[in-house]
């Protein structure tokens, strides 16, 4: 059951119960899915965070997510996964960078297919292991011999493996889940002394969030459950017991997706999308690619990394 819309909600992120509706709610462009109508946003007075309320149920945020949802292992074109390539091989080389110990016990919250985890061709730097939702992507991960538990987070039983990890990721996956803060905990259990919590989210305040407005990528609305600013993902983390947070700009396509949803959503434009995108995804994306390489520099993107340690 949703909760009761008569109850003044409480902020996912800080607990407090101040917020105000956003007046202009995003629809879901990309998947268009029904119970979506049913979802608004608002606005945390006390941190700066968006959210989505009513909170869905377990039964509704399984319906968020159709079975052509991006993220369920689709091959990619020959250029897009060459990019990828490239993104992974120096996102190995970061990682390493963060601490000295070999091998690297990397657990990955969200760890797909673990496509990630082969790309980085990083041979005995890295011990890998994690947690993925979809079942057949899980098992295809355990299939080529990555220890890969199936299930949500959520539903993780840390206490075999808690202090074990030495760098735990969690990539676009802490703005889904029902409540961030019972996450960044459970992130902290899992760590060894010193370890190291890193991640990306789509970031509040930025360029594309003031101009695009309810159009903004980043709200990939409703599955977005909450959104962080700068400053609100950095309270969550120090709550939760880490120290030396680190906040750092990222490049992203989020230009793109708002640029694809404005022209669905204001301008009515029939096009007919495949797993979120557009034919015309990759001309968005090189049209827009000036807008992002800007807000980068700026300090004003649409995504941050961030990283702390316990
Ligand atoms: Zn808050």
């Amino acid at each position: 059951m949703t909760q009761d819309v008569e109850t003044e909600p409480c902020c996912p992120v800080c607990r407090a119960v101040d917020s105000c509706a956003l007046a202009a709610v995003p629809r879901d462009y990309e998947y268009g899915v029904e119970i979506a109508d049913q979802f608004g946003m608002r606005a945390c007075n006390a941190c700066g965070s968006e959210f989505v309320s009513p909170r869905p149920s377990l039964d509704e945020l399984r319906r968020l997510y159709p079975d052509n949802y991006y993220a369920y292992g689709k091959e990619m074109g020959g250029f897009w996964q060459r990019i990828y390539d490239i993104w992974c091989r120096s996102e190995a080389k970061r990682l390493l960078s963060l601490s000295t110990k070999r091998p690297l016990h990397l657990f990955d919250v969200g760890a797909g297919d673990c496509r990630r985890f082969k790309a980085m061709e990083a041979e005995g730097e890295f011990r890998f292991s994690g947690v993925e939702m979809n079942r057949e992507m899980a098992e295809a991960g355990c299939d080529a011999g990555f220890d890969i538990v199936p299930g949500t987070f959520e539903e993780f039983e840390p206490s075999g493996r808690a202090g074990t990890v030495d760098v735990l990721t969690i990539n676009h996956v802490i703005e889904h889940v029902t409540d961030p803060y019972e996450t960044v905990l459970k992130a902290h259990a899992l760590l060894a002394e010193d370890g190291i919590f890193t991640g990306r989210t789509p970031k509040l305040a930025s360029t594309g969030h003031r101009y695009f407005g309810r159009y903004w990528g980043g709200y990939h609305f409703p599955r977005h459950l909450q959104l962080f600013s700068r400053e609100s993902l950095e309270l969550l983390l120090h709550k939760c017991g880490f120290r030396d947070v680190e906040i750092i700009e990222e490049l992203n396509l989020f230009p793109a997706l708002s640029l694809q949803n404005m022209l669905l959503g204001k301008l009515g434009l029939p096009l007919a999308l495949e797993a979120g995108h557009s034919r015309i995804w990759t001309l968005l994306v090189f049209l827009t690619a000036p807008l992002s390489i800007f807000d980068y520099l700026f300090r004003r993107s649409d995504c941050m990394i961030f990283s702390a340690r316990k």
